[in-house]
């Protein structure tokens, strides 16, 4: 690889394109002609306003974002979303959560914070192993929501078919799926991500959420940072947003659209992910936790056959040149995160590892 630079697994921050980064690199003395980095520069000037609208207008094309959603690109990550969805989206003070694993399990208590939730289905019974079945969810008519995480970072699921809402908007954290695959924004209320698995440098999420969610009748103590209106009124610069990263965002999803946009992103996500699952199903030391239908082709969780030899292979791993395979500390195991800018030749190296690694120790 170009620079010295290593195949990174890392869940977030994470890899993000080369080219990219190096027309980043090539920018950031001089950017534009405007004699100075996008980092110094004013978020009033013309400049920056324009890589702020093309940076929606990339994203629009590359979702097919219908006109009636906003996209706003908000600060605090995908955690101060875990507030503002309740604190903007709940009317009866009720929503309905499906709780799938770690990430959805924060969003629910946080939620709890405003009002009643009802966790409407769980896979907490396997250890979060699966994706329960949303196909016949009881819900009460008077839930604001419904609620779930599309893809657990952590445990390695991810929904490959939307829950049953019967009518109500279905609010979804795509924080390490976004823009992996197509997605059809018109069946969903809002959609939110954090922008550091799957896109660019952290510190800002991307929230599109349908015209007709965004209220004006909130209480009046919601601080003015935290009502969505404040951000779709003023093109998300209400204050000096996070000009560094939404800029390096608009440069991915200019990327991707010049590589084909999200069909062509599924189809090569597809093909890495079938590269590991494949030999962690013929392996007889590793093996894949999740059920094999909700398997995330984003992160791939597998376990050797004890925690001790998890560890053990963790540090090899590492003197190989592999980094960040150690699973998240909450669900232990290993975890190999292959976002959209994981290249299949790191999967092919990572695999060969591994394959290497079992002939030494089983
Ligand atoms: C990382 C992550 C978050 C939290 O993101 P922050 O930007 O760190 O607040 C939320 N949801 C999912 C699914 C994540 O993977």
């Amino acid at each position: 690889m170009k620079y010295g630079r290593i195949y990174n697994f890392s869940a977030g921050p994470a890899i993000m394109p080369e080219p990219v980064l190096e027309e980043i690199a090539a920018e950031v003395m001089n950017y534009h002609g405007s004699g100075m980095s996008v980092m110094e520069m004013s978020h009033r000037s013309a400049v920056f306003q324009r890589i702020r609208d093309d940076a929606e207008n990339d994203l629009r094309k590359l979702m097919n974002i219908p006109d009636n959603y906003r996209v706003l690109f908000i600060q605090g990550g995908g955690t101060l979303q875990f507030a503002m969805v309740p604190i903007n989206l709940m009317r009866n003070g009720a929503a309905c959560y499906i709780e799938s694993g770690a990430w959805s399990q924060k969003a629910l208590a946080e939620a709890k914070r405003y009002g009643n939730v009802i966790v409407s289905a769980s896979s907490a019974d396997r250890n979060f192993t699966y994706v329960p079945d949303c196909a016949a969810l009881d819900i009460p008519a008077n839930a604001d929501y419904v609620y779930i995480c599309e893809n657990e970072t952590i445990h390695g699921t991810t929904y490959y078919h939307l829950p049953e809402t019967c009518g109500k908007p279905l609010v979804s954290d795509q924080s390490s799926m976004f823009l992996s695959r197509p997605c059809d924004v018109s069946k969903y209320g809002l959609i939110f991500a954090g922008v550091q698995k799957n896109v660019g440098p952290a510190g800002m999420a991307v929230v599109i959420v349908r015209d007709e969610l965004i209220r004006d009748d909130l209480d009046p103590k919601v601080p003015v940072y935290l009502r969505y209106r404040t951000h779709a009124d003023n093109d998300s610069m209400y204050n000096t947003p996070n000009c560094w990263s939404l800029y390096c965002c608009g440069k991915v999803f200019r990327y991707l659209l010049e590589l084909g946009g999200l069909e062509e992103m599924r189809r090569r996500n597809e093909r890495k992910a079938a590269i590991l699952y494949d030999f962690l199903d013929r392996s007889e030391f590793f093996r894949a936790t999740a059920d094999k239908a909700d398997r995330s082709l984003m992160n791939v969780r597998f376990v050797t056959p004890s925690p001790e030899q998890d560890a053990e292979f963790v540090a090899a791993s590492k003197a190989a040149g592999f980094e960040n395979l150690k699973g998240h500390k909450s669900a232990g195991g290993l975890r190999a995160s292959i976002f959209n800018a994981m290249p299949r030749e790191g999967v092919e190296a990572l695999v060969a590892f591994l394959d290497k690694y079992e002939k030494a120790h089983k």
